[in-house]
């Protein structure tokens, strides 16, 4: 494993030992749990739900709001059920490393607590929600601009283009599953086991070059290219955020306005 190559990790935890066996308690006798949860009642506080203080909470009947308060409840201990647990692996796996020979006294008080962590919210989730939900899938979102140092912004602009257009997908696929795995490989990824699928968003073309005064020349506004290229032409005008010089929804809708406004009467 990487982590016996690592410094010993050497920690003061004498006193974190201590209280944890002063402070041991039995959690599967520490409570009483009620039968049920009041039905009338939300499971948690009504301004944590992800629809609090939005026009949707008011729009929902009481019943739903708890329903809601109760689904999000489940959700939130499930996540910290699928926490906890991937935690603890990667804490057993090192328990005993040479690493971590001098805080594996407390690491052993570690798992024994996060254990028990786990157990309250999996059973409040059991006995109340009838339900835990399962370790989900995660949205990884990776980026990459192929620019071409040296180049003007343009000429980048253009190569990078061309480059992006001419890439097969098994290129961006390999590319993907190398790089997570040596990000995640030691922390148990397995590309081919965990990938589940991938999409390659090509956007050779989705911002409007902005003026750019290393390259451009320094005009004065009124004759920069996009103004000049936006003049109307007969009965045509030009709107699109390219007419404005600027690469942002914002932009677009002005000169939108601007091209209607110029349309001949
Ligand atoms: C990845 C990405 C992220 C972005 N993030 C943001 C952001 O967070 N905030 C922000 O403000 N802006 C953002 N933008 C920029 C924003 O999307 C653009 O500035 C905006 O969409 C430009 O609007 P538009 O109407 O000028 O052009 P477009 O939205 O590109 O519309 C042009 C339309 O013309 C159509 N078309 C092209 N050729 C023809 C043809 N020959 N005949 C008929 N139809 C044609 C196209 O299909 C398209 O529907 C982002 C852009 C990208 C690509």
């Amino acid at each position: 494993m990487a982590t016996s190559q690592v410094e010993p990790v050497v920690l003061e935890l004498d006193r974190l030992e201590q209280l944890a066996e002063s402070g041991y308690y039995n959690p599967y006798t520490l409570f009483d749990w009620p039968e049920a949860i009041e039905p009338d009642l939300p499971w948690m506080s009504e301004s944590l739900t992800t629809l609090a203080g939005t026009e949707m909470w008011d729009e929902l009947t009481r019943e739903q709001q708890i329903a809601l308060t109760k689904y999000e409840t489940i959700n939130f201990f499930s996540l910290n059920v699928h926490g906890i647990r991937e935690l603890m692996s990667e804490v057993v796996l090192r328990i005993h490393d040479r690493t971590y020979a001098g805080v594996s006294e407390f690491l052993h008080h570690f798992i024994g607590e996060e254990n028990e962590h786990m157990w309250f919210f999996a059973q409040f989730c059991l006995r109340y929600g009838g339900k835990m939900y399962p370790a989900q899938p995660t949205l990884i979102r990776m980026q990459r601009t192929p620019c071409q140092a040296g180049l003007s912004e343009y000429d980048q602009n253009r190569a990078g283009r061309a480059e992006l257009l001419a890439t097969p997908f098994a290129v961006f696929e390999r590319n993907i599953r190398e790089q997570l795995a040596r990000i995640l490989g030691p922390g148990g990824f397995d590309p081919a086991r965990d990938i589940e699928g991938i999409m390659v968003n090509r956007w050779p073309h989705g911002y409007a070059p902005e003026y750019n005064p290393l390259f451009d020349p320094d005009v004065p506004p009124e004759q920069r290219a996009h103004v000049i290229a936006r003049a109307p032409f007969g009965n045509i005008t030009i709107a699109n955020s390219d007419a404005g010089g600027e690469a942002y929804t914002d932009c677009a809708i002005d000169q939108a306005h601007r091209a209607v406004m110029e349309l001949p009467a």
